[in-house]
């Protein structure tokens, strides 16, 4: 224990976390590679776009999105012609003084999608009420816009170190052991 103890805190507490990071995407890219995740939503176009493109985490936490769309109502759909975009509002279903406002840019190859929520701006995570505006309005290829490429299978991969140039699951364990 104490020997462990004193090599585990000379290591700096930054290099530590990068490590932490480096190994869970490796370990998530890894699991998405190595596994086919079974595509059963309501949504399953544009759930088997995701899990092609994100990591298997963030996969399965925008699949809790979509999963969570059931519960929200269309309420309105107000069209701007001059602006290109749609304005929807989204109710939650039996409560519905609950209201959020989703912008939808009209853009053939990349469609914008803004929601009042703000989920995706502070996570990168697509919210159910833009899955509940893409579901009405049938957008069955998943857009660009909604990627964040920190997010991606590709972006995992950049992290990922060939063992010849020392890289294991846990190195600090190891080098204490
Ligand atoms: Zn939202």
């Amino acid at each position: 224990m104490g020997r462990f103890t004193r090599l585990y805190e000379v290591v700096p507490r930054m290099d530590k976390t990068i490590s932490r990071m480096r190994n869970r995407l490796v370990e998530d890219n890894f699991r998405g590679i190595n596994s086919k995740p079974l595509l059963n939503s309501h949504m399953r176009v544009l759930e088997e776009n995701i899990s092609k493109v994100f990591t298997h985490d963030i996969f399965v936490i925008i699949r809790e999105q979509i999963e969570f769309e059931k519960q929200f109502v269309m309420a309105k759909r107000l069209p701007y012609a001059n602006v290109g975009s749609i304005v929807f509002y989204v109710t939650q279903y039996g409560r519905s003084k609950r209201q959020w406002c989703v912008d939808y840019h009209l853009d053939k190859i990349n469609p914008k999608f803004f929601c009042s929520c703000k989920l995706f701006e502070s996570d990168g995570i697509p919210c159910a009420h833009i899955f509940c505006v893409m579901k009405t309005e049938n957008v069955c290829k998943f857009p660009d816009f909604l990627i964040r490429s920190r997010w991606t299978r590709d972006a995992a991969k950049q992290f990922e170190l060939p063992k010849s140039l020392g890289y294991y699951p846990d190195k600090t364990i190891q080098i204490a052991r």
